[in-house]
């Protein structure tokens, strides 16, 4: 298939072109690089099949760009700012990238006839009174919160995906991604992973906000590339969640790599951001039955190949 892809440098994204070309699929990568990376795709250069264009998804002229290069069998939209950091520090492009860039790639995928993904995220079910998350829990969203920049960007952009589904009836997918970790996260992107490892392995406190009570769920990325993989091609039309169902506290989390890494780092506490969910778990049910999905990699096993990429940046930094 020739597959076009947004958000292709980042870190979610560039696993799948990756896996993609694994595949045997030709991938039109594009990129704004506002938080994606070179390096990301760099060992992809001279490969044919592969082609990488630095520009933005919300751009007046994408669309007829885009357009250009195809025919697409298959569109994918994972371009987002989708670390807190990143979507506080950039709002108004979060709110354009779930909007205005989905509804671009939307167009690019009705031009073709193409198949068409979005990468939702739990944050639409925002701070949930339901536990674990079903796909059909509406959610407890602030839309006004520092948050709603993002969580209420992917809610448009899976309301949008479903019209063009129901409007034009364009074969859509629609991925509720939970928290995923692994290799070619950014060593500042500011999400919980990247922080603990970088200041565990620098021997620096680690920033624990709120009192480490609060529960996420760690999927491994080669996990969660896979269950893409099997959505995009699957006939289910509404959100299926993708992440790992193992539930931690941050407080286990830490000491899981103070173990691992063998430091004794000391917790440095801090304010628990606003809005913060206080629990997070995927229920995969949904997955598991339309997608014969699952997670195989244990959070000691991922955690190791991520800590590994850490050191590499780590060192190439001093
Ligand atoms: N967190 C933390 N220290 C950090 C970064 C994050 O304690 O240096 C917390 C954050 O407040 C949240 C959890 O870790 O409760 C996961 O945050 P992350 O930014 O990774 O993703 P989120 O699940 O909030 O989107």
């Amino acid at each position: 298939m020739q597959v076009l892809i947004s958000g292709a440098a980042g870190f979610i994204g560039s696993h799948l072109v990756d896996r993609l070309l694994r595949d045997g699929h030709t991938v039109v990568g594009v990129d704004n690089f506002i938080t994606g990376d070179w390096g990301n795709l760099a060992h992809l250069s001279g490969v044919k099949e592969f082609a990488l264009i630095e520009m933005d998804a919300t751009a007046n002229d994408f669309v007829s760009r885009m357009t250009e290069l195809g025919p697409f069998d298959l569109v994918l939209h994972l371009a987002s700012l989708a670390s807190p950091k990143d979507y506080l520090a950039y709002p108004l492009e979060t709110l354009e990238s779930g909007s205005t860039a989905t509804r671009n790639m939307l167009e690019i995928a009705l031009r073709y006839e193409a198949r068409f993904l979005v990468t939702s995220t739990s944050e639409c079910y925002g701070d949930p009174l339901e536990h674990p998350q079903t796909e059909t829990y509406w959610g407890n969203v602030n839309p006004i919160g520092p948050r709603s920049c993002y969580d209420e960007s992917k809610r448009y952009a899976e309301a949008i995906t479903m019209a063009y589904h129901r409007k034009h009836g364009l074969r859509t997918n629609i991925a509720r991604i939970f928290n995923t970790y692994g290799p070619r996260m950014k060593l500042n992107d500011g999400r919980v992973v990247p922080a603990f490892l970088s200041q565990a392995l620098e021997g620096q406190p680690l920033t624990m906000y709120g009192d480490g009570t609060q529960t996420r769920s760690f999927c491994y990325v080669d996990d969660l590339v896979d269950g893409l993989c099997r959505l995009m091609m699957s006939e289910e039309r509404e959100p299926v969640n993708l992440g790992n169902p193992q539930e931690i506290t941050l407080l286990v989390f830490a000491e899981r790599i103070q173990r691992m890494l063998g430091t004794e780092c000391p917790l440095e506490f801090h304010p628990l951001p606003t809005d913060d969910p206080t629990r997070r778990q995927p229920d995969i049910a949904k997955a598991k039955r339309v997608l014969g999905w699952a997670p195989k990699v244990g959070l000691e096993e991922g955690l190791a190949p991520t800590v590994e990429y850490f050191q590499g940046k780590l060192a190439a930094r001093r």
